[in-house]
């Protein structure tokens, strides 16, 4: 069974226009940002697809999964493709590319979810949701990306998370192909009760589909699903001008925007406790200075690090967060802003009112409600990376804040990464509790220079040792690849050999490329992460034996 062969039988499935082997276009799939995370030192992944397919529903990526086995191939699955988590690990892979499946296919109002297949993104669907009323999620990066692939698959963290929560607890009925080709209905739809649930009645798959940070493509593929849809008391169809940068919104009197900065993490901790009791708000947010004057304004922040007076007095605005209401009426706008002038009061914080500058609010207004301000973050290097990030009780995520400028603080000393401030942290608290929040550190390179790069990985290493050094949940940690599991597992009620029961039961013959799940040969993936970043695998390896992590399994 040849390559050939294999695609002459995936043009007659999905047509000829639809597979290619051009050694450009494969290329156009091995190049992507976070690349790092791999311990590559360019933006090139290691491997390219054998082949690229783009089938166009349901059947024809059943079929293309088929055939995938057939041939001994293996295949990836991915929508806007936006992250070294759509890389293919091997040679032997074919990417499915979906972007020809891009339809909501229902939305209903009366329940409050949408159902959208795979490359619909998040701006299409919150201006359909928006007309009838209604809001959908939006992960951080931004509104060109795909709600189903973050809700099936990688992460969810968003903006707006106060309200609109996390992608996976979003997730309601799924269709979904496994790795042999065979068609999986979720929840109510399994039992042709429509799209409302994503269990009942009785036992789910939901936790096997996707659990904290997702599989990656690593368990099949995600043809449809339906998406919790959020109350949106704003405008049906917000008129806004411009572009990005120069954006400009009407903004409805019921809604307003502000930054909020405290003396201490304790204090900025504790408002946050404060306003998940109070349940006030649309969007409660860090975006540090850091990563504002960073996107907004790069060569003036090269400028203003080279001068000590002006980051001491930008660091002085280190424990901040935007905070967004958009209220049904101007008397509960009112009332939103009295307590939360209430609450800063109390934790001898500030709270600047950006409606006093009408076009900033403007803009930062729209960039918010729809996230479109996101890619704005490569501006100042070339490219970023994020690390730990876990999503727990909210003085967690704030002591990883602290843990990871201080880590951050030694590299930006060493020149080994771009001065943000260190402290930039993101993220906020989720569906209106303190029950659980996150904050993830972002940090800034220039991914034209190897050194930078290697750094980066260096850099990642030693937030996984601070993860365990100081007992903190691995967070984004999880989504670093299949060696992930084998690293964290054996810490962690030893999940990778549960993760790996389940991977072997849906897929034995390890078609879908699980290079992001879990690997059915850990020592190989072990000894490939050291061969791929020696110095990486050597820190975590004296680190590991250190802290006696390591695993009957993985000793050798
Ligand atoms: C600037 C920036 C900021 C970011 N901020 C956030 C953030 O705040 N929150 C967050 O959650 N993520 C964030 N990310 C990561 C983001 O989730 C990924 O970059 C993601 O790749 C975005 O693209 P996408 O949603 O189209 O998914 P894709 O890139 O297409 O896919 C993501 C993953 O899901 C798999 N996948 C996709 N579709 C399917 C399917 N139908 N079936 C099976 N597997 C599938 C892919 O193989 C891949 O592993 C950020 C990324 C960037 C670049």
């Amino acid at each position: 069974m040849t390559i050939d062969e294999a695609c002459e039988e995936l043009e007659s499935a999905v047509g000829p226009e639809n597979v290619s082997r051009e050694p450009a276009v494969l290329d156009g799939y091995a190049w992507q940002a976070f690349t790092e995370v791999v311990g590559q030192t360019s933006g090139w992944c290691p491997d390219r697809p054998a082949a690229v397919v783009l089938p166009g529903n349901t059947e024809e990526v059943r079929e293309v999964v088929r055939i995938c086995g057939r041939h001994g191939l293996r295949f990836k699955a991915m929508c806007t493709g936006w992250g070294v988590w759509n890389m293919v690990s091997g040679d032997d892979v074919v990417q499915v590319d979906l972007r020809r499946m891009d339809r909501i296919l229902d939305i209903d109002e009366k329940n409050m979810y949408a159902v959208v297949e795979p490359y619909v993104i998040g701006a299409q669907l919150q201006a359909e949701a928006m007309k009838r009323g209604l809001n959908c999620h939006i992960i951080g990066a931004g509104s060109g990306t795909s709600p189903l692939a973050s809700a099936t698959s990688l992460c969810g963290y968003g903006w707006s998370g106060l309200t609109t929560s996390y992608s996976a607890r979003n997730l309601l009925a799924t269709e979904w192909v496994l790795p042999d080709g065979e068609l999986l209905r979720l929840g109510t739809l399994g039992s042709g009760c429509g799209w409302f649930s994503g269990d009942g009645p009785g036992p789910s798959l939901r936790g096997v589909a996707r659990g904290y940070i997702g599989n990656c493509g690593g368990l099949g593929v995600f043809t449809a699903c339906a998406l919790k849809l959020f109350p949106w008391p704003g405008p049906p169809a917000p008129e806004v001008e411009g572009l990005l940068m120069d954006a400009a919104a009407e903004v409805p009197e019921t809604s307003k925007l502000f930054i909020c900065a405290f003396p201490s993490f304790e204090a900025f901790a504790e408002a946050t406790y404060k306003i998940g009791n109070a349940e006030i708000g649309y969007l409660h947010c860090k975006n540090a200075v850091g990563a504002f004057l960073s996107t907004m304004t790069p060569r003036l922040m090269d400028k203003i690090v080279a001068h000590p007076a002006l980051k001491a007095a930008l660091r002085s605005q280190q424990h901040m967060f935007q905070f967004l209401i958009a209220a049904s009426s101007p008397r509960e706008s009112a009332y939103q802003e009295k307590v939360l002038r209430l609450i800063v009061r109390e934790t001898g914080g500030l709270c600047l009112d950006l409606s006093s500058m009408p076009s900033l609010h403007a803009s930062l207004w729209w960039g918010f409600v729809r996230a479109s301000l996101p890619p704005l973050i490569f501006r100042r290097g070339g490219s970023f990376g994020t690390s730990f990030g876990a999503l727990e009780a909210w003085d967690h995520p704030v002591l990883q804040a602290r843990v990871a400028a201080e880590l951050k603080q030694s590299f930006i000393d060493q020149g080994k990464l771009i001065d943000d401030l260190a402290d930039n942290a993101w993220g906020g608290i989720y569906e209106g509790s303190t029950c659980f929040g996150h904050q993830e550190e972002l940090y800034l390179y220039d991914p034209r220079d190897p050194d930078m790069m290697a750094s980066a990985t260096q850099y990642l290493a030693e937030t996984f040792m601070a993860t365990v050094g100081h007992n903190l949940g691995p967070g984004l940690g999880f989504a670093l690849g299949s060696i992930g599991a084998e690293l964290f597992g054996p810490i962690i009620g030893d999940y990778h050999h549960r993760l790996r029961e389940v991977k072997q039961a849906f897929d034995p013959d390890d078609v879908s490329d699980a290079g992001f799940y879990i690997s059915l040969d850990p020592v190989g993936t072990i000894r490939e992460a050291i061969a791929r970043s020696p110095e990486m695998a050597a820190f975590l390896a004296a680190r590991m034996r250190e802290l006696g992590m390591d695993d009957e399994e993985t000793k050798g």
